[in-house]
């Protein structure tokens, strides 16, 4: 079994199937991308991975867990959101530390994580400031870092480039990457922008009105749509 393994995924809203029969094996360290257009499940996919939202059925297994009636703070799951979601009232370093102190962990040992993650995120003298004194891009870097603090199993990223402009997006999805990258941790990007999937995964699910139509790698995506629609979605045929 894979590092994390979906399996038979199903989400039913009301008269809705969102997500439908979805499965995916990752292994421990790969990037992967739930790519596609909006209401085609991405989210509800990512939710239902990390708890937010129940599964109608199947199954979910971390490290060979099945956490599918686990709730979020038993599955080991770090998330960033689109919007940056940090707390307004606290500075830069008790936003890091914030998931640490809620799991009791003892006040020097929040101290050393938080400077470790400060640094990993570029962002060491700015831990007394607060969310309002930094950029955007600032902010997302500080609410992957709260993400990360408690080393996850996990890290979960919805959409989290897609409230900054353009510029900021390109150099913070390579950041992302290479902080992913040094640390080996098993993630989950969900993103509608096919250049944002094709140029920072190891692997591309594009998904289609709750339908995994296609997973490959970016070559194989790009290359060789199994599909019209991901064919139509990557660009590649208009
Ligand atoms: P995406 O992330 O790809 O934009 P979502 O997973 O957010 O898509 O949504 C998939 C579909 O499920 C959409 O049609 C959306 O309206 C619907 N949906 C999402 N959450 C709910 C909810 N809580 N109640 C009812 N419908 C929902």
């Amino acid at each position: 079994m894979a590092f994390l393994e979906i399996e038979h995924l199903e989400k039913v809203f009301g008269p809705l199937r969102v997500v439908k029969d979805f499965n995916l094996s990752i292994q421990k360290g790969e990037f992967i991308s739930l790519l596609g257009p909006s209401g085609c499940g991405k989210t509800t996919v990512l939710r239902m991975v990390a708890g937010f939202e129940t599964a109608t059925s199947g199954a979910i297994h971390i490290d060979g867990k099945n956490v599918v009636d686990k709730r979020p703070n038993q599955r080991n799951i770090g998330m960033v959101f689109q919007a940056y979601a940090l707390f307004p009232n606290m500075t830069v370093a008790e936003n890091v530390g914030f998931g640490l102190k809620v799991k009791g962990v003892a006040g020097s040992e929040i101290a050393s994580r938080v400077t470790e993650m400060l640094k990993l995120i570029g962002l060491s003298e700015h831990g007394s400031r607060y969310p309002f004194q930094l950029s955007g891009g600032q902010q997302q870097r500080v609410a992957l870092a709260r993400a990360l603090a408690p080393r996850p199993q996990v890290l979960l990223l919805d959409e989290p480039l897609s409230a900054l402009d353009a510029k900021i997006r390109v150099s913070l999805r390579e950041e992302i990457r290479e902080i992913q990258k040094k640390l080996g941790i098993t993630t989950i990007f969900v993103t509608h922008d096919q250049e944002e999937a094709l140029s920072i995964s190891d692997r591309i699910v594009v998904m289609h009105q709750g339908i995994a139509d296609q997973v490959g790698s970016p070559f194989e995506i790009y290359n060789r749509p199994a599909t019209k629609f991901v064919a139509t979605f990557v660009g590649t045929l208009s």
